[in-house]
């Protein structure tokens, strides 16, 4: 079935056209209507599958469907990736999948000044893509808050674990408003992580490609 036939928003087809992209990949084609539904997902997946527009579609659907006003030093979509470089990648399918949509995005990691960081998270974001260890630095220095996060995306979980990042995101998802819609992607599903996504999901789709 092509994209036409997933009730995404218009400014979203329109993109998915200009991109050239005429049938969702098997994660995109299971994944994306479970999400339109709200509901949370536990999907085993690598890269290179198209899981990131499979969980980025439906998030901008949702921010341009109900746009709601900024809330200052928070964000309405979390995305916890491993890596300075999959943020970055990540944040950038986000803007040319979320071109004709209108929403704001920043970027969080480590290695860098903080400053920038701290000054666009001032006025609060509808998409933040961070690394687990900047932002608890920039948590706890009250410098942003996890108050208003309604999408929660773990990416690549089985990488954060192998980096030790584990009690960083347990503190993180500590921090979350319970009512959420939340979305956990790993290549493997070794017991730690299926584990993990227990503490994490409410009774979550499963998808595996
Ligand atoms: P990902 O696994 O999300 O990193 O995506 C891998 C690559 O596939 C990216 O370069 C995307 O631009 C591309 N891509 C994702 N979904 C599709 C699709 N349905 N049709 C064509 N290309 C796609």
């Amino acid at each position: 079935t092509p994209f036409e036939a997933l009730p995404l928003a218009a400014p979203l087809h329109r993109a998915l056209r200009e991109l050239e992209y005429t049938t969702p990949s098997p994660i995109q084609a299971q994944a994306i209507p479970i999400l339109l539904e709200g509901r949370d997902l536990l999907g085993s997946a690598q890269t290179g599958t198209g899981k990131t527009a499979g969980f980025a579609l439906p998030i901008l659907h949702a921010l341009h469907e109900k746009p709601k006003p900024l809330k200052q030093k928070t964000a309405r979509t979390l995305v916890l990736t491993p890596t300075r470089e999959l943020a970055v990648q990540v944040a950038k399918s986000f803007t040319t999948y979320g071109r004709h949509v209108r929403f704001r995005q920043t970027l969080i990691y480590g290695g860098v000044g903080q400053n920038p960081q701290v000054a666009a998270m001032k006025t609060g974001v509808d998409v933040l893509v961070a690394t687990p260890g900047r932002l608890l630095d920039l948590i706890d220095q009250k410098f942003l808050d996890l108050s208003g996060v309604e999408f929660f995306v773990l990416d690549e979980v089985d990488r954060m674990l192998d980096m030790g990042f584990q009690r960083d995101v347990t503190r993180i998802v500590g921090m979350l408003p319970k009512q959420r819609q939340s979305l956990f992607f790993s290549a493997t599903m070794a017991p730690n992580i299926v584990k993990l996504a227990e503490t994490i999901l409410t009774e979550p789709a499963k998808v595996t490609i």
